[in-house]
């Protein structure tokens, strides 16, 4: 640990005490968290946290997985204050606009797939996938087609938390007490090979998932299903990362069966893999696209959602003429937002962020390939900079541990006090997502901080015991 500047501990515990007291925390135990209270982060530059205790901490998951620029790039800031002075806000409702919603607009569509050329700008991740679905039905009630009302996502799959976003999220979390999933969502199986029947064998895997989907439109009937949601890689789901040429097939396989075909690159697009989208690596044109995170790398919430052609006219064409597509919110289209992704994106390409991430990757690589050979490691998985840890108590069985070990809760918190932030996923996977700007000795200290982590877990006498 290593102390930066005299904490005021005085401060400190009056901001816990009201944090404590008042501030609601997106997707965590209410109750457990008054007891425990906040980790409060005050400042960061480049991939390096500091909490107001003056504690110095790697954040080795780019925030939520979104930082994929850095702390503290000036240039981003700046296009967020000149356009703040100039117009902090326009609507983009009716026939209004704002030169950074048309320009980002455009942009989108020049670097996403060549399917995709209409952007709707949103608010983040759920708002993306959020207006997918209501497009989507939308589409099929403008061309005739109404019965197709039957979504299809995958088992583990994240697609954020809105009302029916949630329910496409097969995560138990995200449903229990909220009356989900609804009974037009539907999911498959997952492409985990660490724990598929399968998964010694990438092309047995994908037929498997390709057969999952035509069963599952078998037994919805093709003439009801309106669409398949996947992530390229899953990501809140343990960073599942399928084999090369499982989204392509997928895409493939929905398009033979006269369904929609959506992307979800949350987390995966903006170089997290590599290309700038993971659709890039398998030449794969969806029907819709959802993006956020990444695209402002964080700096200010935005996300957008990318249609095909056939979609955008779909709807536009279908509806009476003249009469309002009735989906927006205030802040659709947010110019501060858009003036911010602009330099975000301009940072990725003129700015060599996206190469340097992928110069960097294979040191990423190599570090979570390493801590196979540890103990606890069951299976290390990555692509690009986006990678987790398995961790196992028997690596032959694969078996996990025991939930009463909390295991996860204290890897992150010796973690924490070994000054490096990452993610657990329920209570045996360590996701790994760091900034694209890391440098080679940056992922050197993850990965030298990550690995005591891990030996200070084994020294716990239950931990071995378990083993
Ligand atoms: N889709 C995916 C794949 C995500 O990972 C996330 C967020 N983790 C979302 C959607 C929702 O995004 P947001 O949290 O910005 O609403």
């Amino acid at each position: 640990m290593t102390t930066t500047r005299r904490p005021d501990a005085a401060a400190h515990d009056a901001l816990v005490a009201l944090d404590r007291a008042h501030l609601v925390h997106p997707v965590a135990p209410w109750r457990l968290h008054e007891e425990r209270g906040p980790a409060v982060l005050s400042s960061g530059r480049g991939v390096w946290l500091t909490d107001d205790r003056g504690h110095e901490l790697l954040d080795a998951f780019a925030g939520l997985w979104c930082v994929n620029v850095g702390y503290g790039q000036e240039s981003v800031v700046q296009a967020a204050a000149q356009q703040m002075r100039r117009l902090p806000y326009a609507t983009g409702y009716f026939h209004f606009s704002s030169e950074p919603a048309i320009r980002l607009a455009a942009k989108l569509v020049e670097i996403t797939p060549a399917s995709l050329t209409r952007a709707y700008l949103t608010l983040g991740g759920s708002d993306s996938v959020d207006a997918a679905v209501r497009f989507i039905v939308q589409y099929y009630n403008n061309t005739g087609r109404p019965q197709k009302k039957h979504f299809i996502s995958l088992q583990r799959g994240y697609h954020g938390s809105s009302s029916t976003g949630a329910g496409l999220t097969a995560l138990p979390v995200f449903h229990r007490g909220f009356d989900l999933p609804l009974p037009t969502q539907h999911y498959i199986e997952s492409p985990y090979a660490y724990r598929h029947a399968q998964g010694n064998d990438p092309q047995a895997l994908i037929a498997s998932s390709v057969a999952a989907l035509r069963a599952k439109v078998a037994e919805l009937g093709a003439d009801r299903v309106a669409a398949f949601f996947c992530e390229p890689i899953q990501g809140s789901g343990g960073v599942i990362v399928p084999p090369k040429g499982w989204l392509k097939a997928m895409a493939d396989a929905a398009r033979e069966l006269d369904i929609l075909f959506v992307v979800d690159e949350v987390i995966t697009g903006f170089g997290r893999t590599g290309p700038m989208f993971a659709c890039d690596a398998e030449g794969v044109e969806p029907d819709l696209m959802t993006l956020a995170k990444g695209l402002t790398a964080g700096y200010v919430p935005l996300g957008a959602t990318m249609l095909s052609e056939k979609v955008y006219a779909g709807i536009a064409d279908g509806a009476p003429a003249g009469t309002a597509i009735g989906h927006g919110a205030t802040y659709s289209a947010h110019p501060v937002g858009a003036a911010v992704a602009l330099e975000v994106l301009r940072l990725y390409e003129e700015g060599g962020i996206l190469a340097h991430g992928e110069q960097v990757a294979p040191r990423f690589a190599q570090g979570l390939e390493a801590l196979r050979a540890h103990p606890l490691v069951g299976d290390a998985r990555h692509r690009g900079l986006l990678g987790a840890l398995e961790l196992v108590s028997d690596k032959a069985s694969k078996r996990g541990f025991d939930a009463s070990l909390g295991l996860a809760d204290r890897i992150f918190n010796i973690g924490y006090r070994n000054g490096l932030v990452f993610r657990s996923f329920g209570d045996h996977i360590l996701g790994f997502a760091p900034a694209l700007t890391i440098t080679e000795p940056e992922l050197d200290q993850v990965f030298l901080r990550l690995r005591k982590t891990l030996d200070e877990v084994l020294e716990a006498r239950d931990v071995r015991a378990a083993l």
